[in-house]
């Protein structure tokens, strides 16, 4: 099966570079870009001059929070992060079924395959459903057509039972997914956060790490909660902590991490571990600011993630660049497009295959819009394009893998019977 797209106009993002063109797609793999002239293909569709892009990563989210939007409010509103998590969304998970896990995951699926989001770095809770919970994300993701890069979150908020079986489910994930040759989906080990993990679980969530050659992916200092509790609990700082377990390391994805000091700042500069950004959900939480002009970010990948606020990277992006406009971090438009990349090649190193490039042999994981701009796009303006001009209501078509996941804004496979979607959110809320 091969696709052409004819006269459009494609925008690498990594690095940035707009040129006018055609892109064939053969099987799983971008062929050839270029002038292509009337080579024969099985399909072609013809681009307008509209801007095509590679498909995004989202950096880090939950999908298990996709039937939470409209969710009733607790009786008693939350007025710190601590009681966000426990009023909402320590509820919310512990509710979560088989049934709501793996339909979170497809109605996410949905969501992000129509802003043009074609992998997902997924961190999933899901304490009384934790065998097997990866793989119904995996259903869920697969039966619209996406790929993932998924977790459990350990913790040890439900005692040594609950520890265990979140780190043999990622095992098992990690080990299953080294045995596919898809490139679909790959896992980490995945951590909720210091303030819920004891010393015992951090050590063994280094070993299993360790053993299997992976990363960890966990919340750092999201809220000042993690730091308080971390000198209260362990008479230590929150980065002393991480270091004495090894967390800080490059293989590892820490996100969030807003309270930082000069000092933890310095720590993470120095051992260089991957960040995720993720300003909507942080503003929404009220938690802060991530000291990013303080962050070395040649050195220390930083990932543009919506935390569970949707999958739309368009809108992330967007307040990414608004809020660091908002008196706190002077980023470069640019800037918040490299977060995007920074996504991209950690889904490259983990899934095998070379993902967020509009090059032969990238995989075909493509979007193609109707964004026509109004005035000149090129590659020195591309990113004020991205910022200001296009936004997921111009995605189109988008492919993964070379098989369309959307056409003509229509879902291709998995699409959901919203009735069917409602009932089930209507009796998961009732859990709560
Ligand atoms: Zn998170």
């Amino acid at each position: 099966m091969s696709t052409l797209l004819k006269n459009a106009m494609l925008c690498h993002l990594n690095p940035i570079q707009v040129e006018h063109g055609d892109l064939l797609i053969e099987g799983e793999k971008i062929a050839k870009i270029g002038d292509l002239g009337a080579i024969a293909a099985g399909e072609v569709i013809d681009c307008g001059g509209a801007v095509v892009l590679p498909g995004l990563v989202n950096g880090h989210t939950h999908l298990y929070s996709a039937l939470a939007v409209g969710m009733p409010p607790p009786a008693s509103p939350p007025t710190t992060f601590l009681e966000i998590l426990e009023r909402i969304w320590w509820k919310l998970d512990v509710a979560l079924d088989a049934e709501t896990v793996e339909l979170s995951a497809r109605v996410g699926a949905i969501d992000a395959a129509r802003c043009g989001t074609t992998t997902l770095i997924d961190h999933h809770a899901s304490p009384s459903y934790i065998p097997g919970s990866l793989d119904l994300i995996e259903n869920g993701l697969r039966s619209v057509g996406l790929r993932g890069v998924l977790c459990y979150e350990t913790t040890d908020r439900h005692g040594v039972a609950g520890r265990k079986q979140g780190l043999h489910e990622n095992r098992r994930f990690i080990e299953k997914c080294r045995q596919s040759k898809d490139h679909r989906f790959a896992g980490l080990v995945g951590a909720h956060a210091s303030f819920t993990l004891e010393d015992e679980t951090l050590n063994q969530l280094t070993l299993l790490a360790a053993e299997l050659d992976s990363g960890i992916h966990i919340h750092v200092a999201e809220d000042s909660c993690d730091e308080r509790a971390c000198r209260k609990q362990h008479g230590l700082p929150l980065m002393d902590r991480l270091a004495r377990f090894g967390i800080l390391n490059p293989r590892n994805l820490l996100a969030h991490c807003i309270h930082l000091d000069d000092t933890a700042i310095q720590r993470i500069n120095d051992s260089q571990p991957s960040l995720a950004h993720n300003p909507r959900s942080n503003m929404n939480n009220a938690v802060g600011y991530a000291p990013l002009a303080k962050i070395d970010r040649v050195n220390v990948p930083v990932q543009l993630g919506t935390d569970g606020i949707g999958e739309d990277l368009f809108a992330e992006a967007h307040a990414a660049w608004l809020k660091s406009r908002d008196g706190v971090a002077g980023l470069a438009p640019v800037d918040v497009i490299e977060m995007l990349n920074a996504s991209s090649r950690l889904a490259t190193r983990l899934l095998g295959t070379p993902i967020g490039l509009l090059h032969p042999d990238a995989a075909a994981d493509v979007v193609v819009t109707d964004y026509n701009p109004h005035t000149p796009c090129t590659t020195e303006n591309f990113a004020g394009h991205f910022l200001f001009g296009m936004s997921s209501r111009f995605v189109k078509h988008v492919f993964v893998g070379g098989r369309a996941v959307l056409r003509d804004r229509e879902i291709v496979s998995g699409e959901v019977n919203s009735a069917l979607v409602q009932d089930a959110a209507r009796r998961l809320w009732q859990r709560l």
